[in-house]
Parts: structure tokens; C-alpha cells; sequence
């Protein structure tokens, strides 16, 4: 009885049309993504990147120590000692298809040198295309150094 009362009165229609109703009404939380994007963490671990010092020289000392702290063995450097005295990598490579963001590499770097950017939008379409060597590296610090300097002037806070 109680079932044939609930179908002749279309309650459980009624009760979706007002459910329905709620959310029609309420605010809105769905982004236009690429318009729109969604805020993201200061500490937010993207797509890696090599840095230069102000004069266009690599911060990076071929200490190897993001290579020995990396966890997934994504990191490969070789280096050699240059004729200055200065030690220098010649092989930087970072397998982003092994890579786990866990952002050791750039907490291990005495000097600034390996970061991860805040930048989320990027893909591969062949494995290749997630290999980044030391040449696409620094062409990544190079393109946003501005940002990424920003960015951890900002992390600083954090730390
Ligand atoms: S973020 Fe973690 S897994 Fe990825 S390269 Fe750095 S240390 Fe390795
Ligand atoms: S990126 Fe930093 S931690 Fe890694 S080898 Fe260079 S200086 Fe050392």
C-alpha cells in the first residue's frame, strides 16, 4: 500500500526534481578547464627544471647527490672536471616516465640547481618525449626562471 501511495504521488520523482533543484542553485565548483584554472600549492611539484646563475653559468656542481636521494632511479649524471678546476655535468638526464615527484632531488641541491616548476601542463606522446635531458632541463629554467625564482622566494616561507 505504502509503495503504490509513493508511485501514484511520484514522491521519488519529487524527491530527484528537489535534489535536482539544490545543486541547479548552489554555487557552481566545475572549472572550464584550460580557461579556467584551479589554484595549486606553493609547494606544488611539477615538470623539472635546470638553473643558471644571473651570468649564464649552470648552478649545477655535479655533486650527484639528487642522483644518489632519488628514489626511482630517474636521475642520471655524469660529469667531468673542467680546466678551470670546476667540476661540471656533461649527461643530465631525468626519466620523467620513472619520476615520482617527490620533490628529493630539489631538497637535496646545495645550490638551487634542480627545481620542480609549478608547470602541470605538458605530455609525451612517445616515451622519448618524457626524457629530459640536460639541454631540455635548462631550456625549461632559462624559459621561466623569472617564475621559478619567484616561486621559491615564496616556498622560502614554507620551509
Ligand atoms: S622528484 Fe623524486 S623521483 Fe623524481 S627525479 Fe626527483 S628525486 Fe627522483
Ligand atoms: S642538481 Fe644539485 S644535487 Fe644534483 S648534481 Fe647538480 S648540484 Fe648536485
Amino acid at each position: 500500500m505504502k509503495a503504490f501511495i509513493k508511485s501514484l504521488f511520484l514522491i521519488e520523482l519529487l524527491k530527484g526534481l528537489r535534489l535536482t533543484g539544490r545543486y541547479f542553485f548552489a554555487r557552481k565548483v566545475t572549472l572550464q578547464y584550460p580557461e579556467e584554472k584551479a589554484p595549486i600549492s606553493p609547494r606544488f611539484r611539477g615538470l623539472h627544471a635546470l638553473r643558471r646563475y644571473p651570468n649564464g653559468e649552470e648552478r649545477c656542481i655535479a655533486c650527484k647527490l639528487c642522483e644518489a636521494v632519488c628514489p626511482a632511479l630517474a636521475i642520471t649524471i655524469e660529469s667531468e672536471q673542467r680546466d678551470d678546476g670546476t667540476r661540471r655535468t656533461t649527461k643530465y638526464d631525468i626519466d620523467l616516465s620513472k619520476c615520482i615527484f617527490c620533490g628529493y632531488c630539489e631538497e637535496s641541491c646545495p645550490v638551487d640547481s634542480i627545481v620542480e616548476t609549478h608547470i602541470y601542463e605538458y605530455h609525451g606522446e612517445v616515451r622519448g618525449d618524457l626524457y629530459m635531458t640536460k639541454e631540455k632541463l635548462l631550456a625549461v629554467g632559462d624559459k621561466y626562471e623569472t617564475t621559478i625564482a619567484a616561486a621559491r622566494a615564496n616556498d622560502a616561507q614554507y620551509r
